[in-house]
């Protein structure tokens, strides 16, 4: 069967097809954690709760599967407007994870020449998603302390007119909360649409949502990841009913799979135990907060996130040290010049942590 003349191979047909931008991407890489303490990805480190698992256990197994799933998800988003006070009036749209929502989002504003523009160093989906839809992606540049720089951001507005804004509230990687009047004035000043992006919205303590009534042009996504749910890929958007109507004619009818619709249902049917796991993250959070820049070189950034930046005088050093002493976390280092010695750090349970801190004492250098 392999004798079949071939005129050219895969790759080549592939190299004279495949849009240019997308041929010359490298495929983005999860790193390998089999066995390692996972504190590179914002997961949540607790599981389910014996209690919960049941009830998921029993809600999956009642799932018709030989049957397309509920594509308007009234259920699940009742379940979400229930659990996570999602306004009765505001129109919401699901996504296979917000990096569908981002996705969706972008392909739907994607007009000829239509420019997507957030600050950076944020969350790489934004950029991605702009070359996908074929938007123009610009971006400014943070302030070292990582606040958003306002008139290099309202400059910015006024000369490339943006159809979509990005901000990630906390940011990710940085971890803290943009000012809410600046956020206020870029939402004002932007002729297109804000997606604020609260997919740490359990660690933060502050929200747009109650606020969507206010701002025609503003939408907050959020997402189950952060909260102890990454596995089932569930996130959710909020704006006006006009915004979801015209995202909803781009979004695959039966996006959110059966599966997961059900898991959502029994998940949340009680969120005491998401609200005690956050707390836990928290309590962790700000140990890790205290106890960091007590070792010498190494200072931390405020975060309100369920993550910790932290610069190191020898990051690089420090990142393959802790792989050796096998726990895992983010190399930020390479990644943006404002970012330069830094690593980022989830927060794990107390023990994982401790074995965090133990770990950093021995590789940080007295200075
Ligand atoms: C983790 C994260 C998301 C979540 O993406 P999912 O696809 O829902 O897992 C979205 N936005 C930001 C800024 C994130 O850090």
């Amino acid at each position: 069967m392999n004798d079949r003349p071939r005129a050219a191979g895969a790759a080549e047909v592939a190299a004279s097809v495949v849009r240019p931008e997308v041929h010359a991407l490298s495929a983005y890489v999860v790193a390998k954690a089999e066995g390692l303490v996972k504190l590179d990805a914002m997961e949540n480190p607790y599981g389910v709760p014996p209690d919960v698992a049941a009830r998921l256990a029993q809600a999956l197994s009642n799932v018709a599967i030989n049957r397309y799933p509920d594509g308007a998800a009234v259920a699940t988003k009742a379940a979400l407007a229930r659990a996570l006070g999602v306004g009765a009036a505001d129109g919401v749209l699901l996504g296979n994870g917000s990096d569908e929502l981002i996705q969706i989002i972008a392909s739907t504003l994607a007009r000829p020449g239509a420019v997507m523009l957030a600050p950076e160093p944020t969350f790489v989906m934004y950029r991605f998603s702009a070359l996908n839809a074929g938007m123009r992606f610009v971006a400014v540049s943070l302030r070292p302390d990582f606040s958003l720089d306002l008139s290099a951001m309202l400059d910015a507005i006024e000369r490339e007119r943006p159809a979509l804004v990005f901000l990630s509230y906390p940011n990710n990687p940085t971890g803290n909360l943009f000012a809410v009047e600046d956020i206020e004035a870029v939402i004002r000043a932007t002729p297109g649409l804000v997606v604020v992006d609260e997919a740490y919205n359990a660690f933060a303590d502050a929200s747009f949502l109650p606020r969507i009534a206010e701002f025609p042009n503003l939408l907050v996504m959020r997402t189950l990841s952060k909260i102890g749910m990454a596995g089932i890929r569930l996130g959710y958007a909020v704006a006006a009913p006009a915004w979801i109507g015209e995202f909803n004619k781009l979004r695959p009818p039966y996006n959110v799979s059966g599966l997961t619709q059900a898991a959502v249902v029994a998940l949340l049917s009680d969120t005491a135990w998401i609200g005690v796991q956050a707390q836990a993250i928290c309590d962790e959070r700000n140990r890790l907060e205290t106890q960091l820049p007590l070792l010498p070189g190494v200072s931390v950034y405020p975060t309100r996130a369920n993550f910790v930046v932290a610069r190191f005088a020898n990051a690089n050093g420090v990142f393959e040290g802790l792989k050796v002493r096998r726990i895992l976390v983010k190399n930020l280092d390479a990644w943006h010049p404002l970012l330069k010695g830094c690593l980022r750090i989830t927060v794990g349970t107390p023990d994982e942590n401790d074995r965090l801190l133990s770990a950093l004492n021995e590789l940080t250098l007295p200075t």
